[in-house]
């Protein structure tokens, strides 16, 4: 058992071992409650014991079987139908109610002190390799060759660690994050035995980093040598530096772990700490929240790609939720879960009606669990992908990025900081497709883009808001954090050498920052920026200049 998979079992004990104690005093309320059912003078206090029954048995016929106590679960599960009939009958309680509650309780009582029973195990998700920095072995023994991959790549944020000879790998790999190496396989022949052989093709394997491979040979023949050597790119010669960096997007978005984030809503605490777990475990961001009137808050902060709603919620029920939450223009695509122990079909069907997506039971196994909300997850992710994404560079859209801008406002309007907000814009860009042809002109709006993306924080935005014109959301950035980090963003630009047939050639951008709260809205954000932007333009280009609202006075 490693590390992860020892802490995961710890936890889970800890859970279970926790809550087996807890039980006890769980009994001794339902005890007490059956008590002053019986002893109730009055048909209301009857009834508000009754009902004091029925929702401890629902929490506990929810939590029972998860904790491995299926006993428990089903009793309680009766107990809870046996508390709803008397309160939706009309002859009030009668005298043999009592007499079968405390039947079911000592059931329950003595279920309970069985051991609990382990419920089915998961396997962890593979280990993959931590993403720290991009890291770039190049293995290239030509020393203009190297220096050339070397300028150009570093334009991208990429940082090359170059070696002359693959015999130093496997010291290199030993570094944490390496994301890719580049290797001339013209040398390769002589290196073949190298990687079939050694441990280098085990290293390899081990750390999961893609392989590229650079070669002028173009035969079917190197390719396969070169597929059988474990490569997962090959590039010619002489190449593109912004082939390589989008095969690398590819290659390390791919195994990039970028974990699902679902939000638990339920007020069992064990339940949903439990579930935390569990789905922790297979890789996902969890957050739980038990009080359901800080849920649109919380979606806003937390940015759930799923929801997992418990049904019955102390004050209001989980498909209220669901329509508060799909009332929101912005929430209406997320999914949402319900959990419940709740097995009639027409409640289930009712759940689906008001939004819901699926709907699962609490005694659920933990693989089916994380089955069932990874593919909601998944398919959500890429949807909404689709809706929000330029299909050119893969940044967010027009539509989405004003989206976002609007988010982040209001987001900033509670917690009382600052958004910079950024326009930026290809200078001379039609010269650009005049001289060397539209598609020349797409490799430069990629290449920045790319740039762009790279050079972000977490948390900072970025859209493709027109044909050569792109928008950053810099939340917590001030004007100064804004200018510094753009201007940095420009120099970079400016400093790629984009291919054309005709040759090489250089581009630079002109930009404008606004920022919140300065500009109120969103609005009043793209406006102040656009006129900073058309300033910087009329200074002559390839310059961020900050909005400033009395020059328009
Ligand atoms: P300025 O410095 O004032 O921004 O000059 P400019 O030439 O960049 O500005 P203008 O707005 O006149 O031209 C933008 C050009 O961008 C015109 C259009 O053909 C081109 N363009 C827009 N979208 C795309 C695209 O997706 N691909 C390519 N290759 N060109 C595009
Ligand atoms: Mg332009
Ligand atoms: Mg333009």
């Amino acid at each position: 058992m490693d590390e992860k998979e020892r802490v995961f079992q710890e936890r889970l004990k800890k859970l279970r071992d926790d809550y087996t104690a807890r039980l006890p005093t769980f009994l001794d309320a339902l005890d007490a409650l059956a008590k002053t059912l019986e002893t109730a003078k009055t048909e209301d206090e009857r009834r508000s014991a009754l009902e004091g029954i029925q929702s401890d048995a629902h929490k506990l016929s929810g939590s029972g079987a998860t904790f491995g106590f299926a006993k428990v679960s089903d009793d309680a599960s009766i107990l809870e139908q046996l508390a709803v009939a008397t309160l939706q009958g009309s002859s009030g309680v009668s005298s043999t109610i009592f007499s079968q509650i405390t039947q079911i309780l000592e059931d329950i009582r003595a279920a309970s002190d069985d051991s609990p029973k382990q419920t089915d195990t998961l396997t962890p998700p593979p280990n993959r390799p931590l993403q720290d920095g991009d890291r770039l072995i190049l293995i290239e023994p030509d020393p203009t060759q190297a220096r050339r991959i070397e300028s150009e790549l570093s334009n991208f944020g990429f940082k090359i660690e170059r070696l002359t000879s693959p015999r130093d790998l496997i010291a290199a790999l030993e570094h944490k994050g390496v994301s890719a190496i580049l290797w001339d396989s013209d040398f390769f022949g002589e290196n073949q035995s190298l990687l079939q052989n050694n441990k280098i093709g085990d290293a390899l394997k081990k750390f999961e980093i893609p392989l590229i491979f650079l070669s002028e040979n173009s035969s079917t023949k190197a390719r396969l040598a070169a597929v059988r050597a474990g490569c997962d790119a090959y590039v010619l010669k002489p190449f593109n530096s912004a082939e390589i960096v989008d095969i690398l997007d590819e290659l390390t978005d791919k195994r990039e772990a970028n974990p699902y984030r679902i939000l638990i809503v339920d007020d069992d605490e064990d339940m949903a700490n439990f579930n935390k777990v569990i789905l922790e475990q297979a890789g996902m961001i969890v957050d739980v929240i038990s009080n359901p009137l800080t849920l649109l808050e919380k979606i806003l902060d937390f940015t759930p790609e799923l929801i997992l709603l418990d049904l019955y919620l102390g004050g209001c029920t989980g498909i209220e939720l669901a329509r508060v939450i799909r009332q929101n223009n912005a929430y209406t695509g997320i999914p949402i879960v319900f959990f419940s122990t709740e097995t009639e079909q027409e409640s289930q069907l009712d759940a689906l009606r008001q939004g819901g997506d699926d709907f699962l039971t609490k005694a659920i196994g933990h693989r089916k669990l994380v089955e069932t909300i990874a593919i909601r997850a998944k398919r959500f992710r890429s949807l909404n992908l689709l809706m929000v994404q330029d299909s050119l560079t893969g940044l967010l859209n027009h539509t989405a990025t004003k989206q976002a801008l609007e988010t982040e406002i209001t987001r900033a309007q509670r917690t009382g900081t600052e958004v910079a907000f950024a326009m930026l814009d290809i200078d001379h860009f039609k010269l650009v497709n005049d001289t060397h042809g539209h598609q020349v002109g797409d490799w430069v709006i990629k290449n920045l883009s790319r740039l762009l993306k790279q050079r972000l924080r977490k948390g900072d935005i970025v859209g493709r808001v027109g044909g050569e014109e792109f928008a950053l959301v810099l939340p917590g950035a001030t004007e100064q954090d804004a200018l510094t980090a753009v201007n940095q963003m420009r120099i970079a630009f400016s400093d790629i050498e984009h291919q054309s047939p005709d040759g090489e050639f250089h581009c630079t951008l002109s930009g404008g920052i606004a920022t919140y709260p300065t500009n109120a809205t969103a609005m009043a954000l793209t406006n102040a920026a656009d006129q900073a932007l058309y300033e910087a333009k009329g200074n002559g280009r390839d310059q961020i200049v900050l909005f400033n609202a009395d020059k328009t006075k």
